[in-house]
């Protein structure tokens, strides 16, 4: 580790993690598979909580600490929430969008993921508003190239997002080294400036998630303490996935 808690993995660790993306990308198929209008959040829970178990291998945010532990396997995220939702009896209603995000630790290390999906028809804004997120993560994996720095990632997203987008991307959150641990070096921030920032090298992973936001980039916490939300009460919507840098690119490692 160096002092910016940067872990370079080795090819026999980037096997490791390969396993532990793929697996949580299982878990997150299977909840994909079930959402409908009438699920409740912790029906998808239970879902990629099955898929983890059958695998050996342990939920990531179970027991993460905050204001109190993170009760669950996944988060789930509702129209104005972005990020941390915790899953409830709460059911999902057509026009819904809803985001997912799952941890899996596989022989120590963890694959990182997220996605955001319509709950039956959604509206043109909201088809809009998911399009654009997923693309702002593609862009982003395309930058994480050994010789470019965090700033050239950050402001490719910025740049799509909110100047050819005119959407908004909350500075609170960021995307971040994962490996043992599922938050490392470096920070990825979804904004920057080209040639600032981290140097980027193969062997370092990297967990990329633009968190992108219909009204503002203002967010709130909600009285449970772990849902962040628009403040504005505007659609969010949210893409993630864990990506290795090698000699040859950028290689997603939480696909199938
Ligand atoms: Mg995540
Ligand atoms: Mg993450």
């Amino acid at each position: 580790m160096n002092q910016r808690g940067i872990y370079i993995k080795t090819p026999q660790e980037l096997e490791i993690m390969r396993e532990a993306g793929r697996i949580n990308a299982l878990a997150l198929e299977a909840t994909k598979a079930l959402v409908r209008p009438g699920v409740t959040t912790l029906d998808l829970d239970a879902a990629a909580a099955e898929v983890i178990r059958k695998h050996g291998a342990k939920p990531a945010f179970l027991g993460v600490p905050g204001a109190y532990p993170y009760p669950a396997t996944i988060t789930a995220s509702i129209n104005d929430e972005l990020v941390h939702g915790i899953p409830s009896k709460r059911k999902l209603v057509e026009g819904d969008i809803v985001s997912i995000d799952c941890g899996t630790i596989f022989e120590g290390f963890v694959g990182d993921s997220a996605y955001t999906m319509g709950v039956g028809e959604i509206s043109p804004e909201a088809q809009r508003l998911i399009a654009v997120t997923e693309m702002a993560l593609k862009i982003g994996i395309d930058k994480l190239r050994a010789g470019n720095r965090t700033g050239d990632v950050g402001a490719a997203i910025q740049e799509y997002i909110e100047e050819q987008e005119g959407l908004f991307l909350t500075r609170e959150y960021t995307g971040h080294g994962v490996g043992r641990a599922m938050w490392e070096g470096p920070q990825v921030p979804n904004y920057g400036i080209k040639g600032r920032g981290i140097p980027l090298r193969v062997g370092m992973t990297i967990a990329l998630e633009p968190m992108v936001l219909l009204g503002t980039a203002q967010t709130r916490v909600l009285p449970d303490q772990w849902t962040v939300a628009s403040k504005d009460g505007s659609l969010t919507a949210h893409f993630e996935h864990s990506v290795a840098i090698t000699e040859n690119g950028p290689l997603i490692l939480t696909s199938l």
